[in-house]
């Protein structure tokens, strides 16, 4: 039988955000969406990938020489992603670390042994983990059965999605976490698809059910200029808020850092142009929804 296990691009210690207290966050990799915006572009694809940095690299080509697949190109993007199968001999033999994984398939055991590291930071300061991604419920097993471990151990388990998974297969998973993130991103169904590729119909069902079955939700609007922060989707996320007695909501600010990584996956993500989000206009934002007794949480 095959072991269990999912795609992960990174795991960040000692943060203080996206969930009370010290957390471990672990960025599954893949996802149901493909905002226009997205920040982490490395994270679309669900399979592991190896990235490149031309600006350290010297043209040794010890990559060439080490890669049994041929996949190594003389020009351009050092990868050729359709021959690769991700052995990392490439990675290995580059002395320039110019050539670099993304993602690596682990278990629930090997992910969990990791976490527990800082057990003793979870427990002085109220924290624990939180899965995000990319989108984590295209995991439910792992993440059922590294709730199970987290639960044991009395560590504090938060999650971060988009919305998009099947509430039947998540209703028994959902009920283990002690707090969902739930991003809202536009309220309006045709300008959804067109950002994302997918309508939001499935999404704004599941944080209803959400609110109703009395599980710790916290809404999340990333603003992104021209796409989410017109007038009529914040105007459409306070009705959808308010509907749902829901009083709270976190404004996360775009930043553009995500666009110099399309460059090292040689992604097909186009490149927006934006600048990051601008401070002033956030301020506005934040005392528009204020003024609709709607608090914006800190991030
Ligand atoms: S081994 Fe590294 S530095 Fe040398 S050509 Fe390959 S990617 Fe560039
Ligand atoms: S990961 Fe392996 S197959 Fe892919 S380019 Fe590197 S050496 Fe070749």
């Amino acid at each position: 039988m095959r072991q269990l296990s999912a795609p992960i691009f990174d795991i960040q210690r000692f943060s203080i955000h996206d969930g009370p207290g010290i957390r471990t966050l672990v960025f599954f990799k893949g996802c149901n969406l493909h905002c226009a915006w997205c920040q982490n572009p490395e994270s679309q694809d669900v399979e592991p990938l190896v990235a490149f940095y031309a600006d350290r690299c010297n043209g040794s080509f010890d990559c060439l020489k080490a890669c049994p697949q041929d996949a190594i190109n003389r020009d351009g993007f050092r990868i050729n992603h359709t021959k690769c199968d991700n052995c990392l001999a490439c990675v290995e033999a580059c002395s320039r670390s110019a050539l670099r994984p993304i993602g690596e398939h682990m278990s629930p055991e090997h992910l969990f042994a990791t976490l527990v590291a800082d057990l003793p930071y979870y427990r002085s300061s109220g924290g624990g983990v939180t899965f995000s991604g990319g989108e984590p419920t295209l995991y439910p097993k792992f993440i059922d059965q590294m709730l199970d471990l987290c639960n044991d151990e009395g560590i504090h388990t938060a999650m971060e999605t988009c919305g998009t998974y099947s509430p039947d297969r998540w209703a028994p998973i959902l009920k283990k976490l002690d707090l969902v993130y739930f991003d809202l991103k536009i309220i309006d169904r045709e300008q959804h698809k067109a950002a994302t590729g997918r309508d939001n119909s499935q999404i704004l069902a599941n944080a209803r059910l959400l609110v109703e079955t009395g599980i710790p939700v916290e809404f999340r609007l990333p603003l992104v200029e021209g796409y989410t922060d017109d007038r009529e989707n914040l105007q459409d996320t306070a009705d959808f808020l308010k509907a749902l007695n829901q009083n709270r909501l976190h404004l996360l600010s775009y930043h553009n850092m995500g666009e110099t990584k399309i460059d090292i996956i040689n992604g097909s993500q186009n490149k927006l142009g934006l600048k990051t989000y601008d401070a002033t206009r956030f301020a506005q934002i934040r005392e528009w929804f204020t003024e609709r007794n709607i608090e914006i949480c800190d991030e």
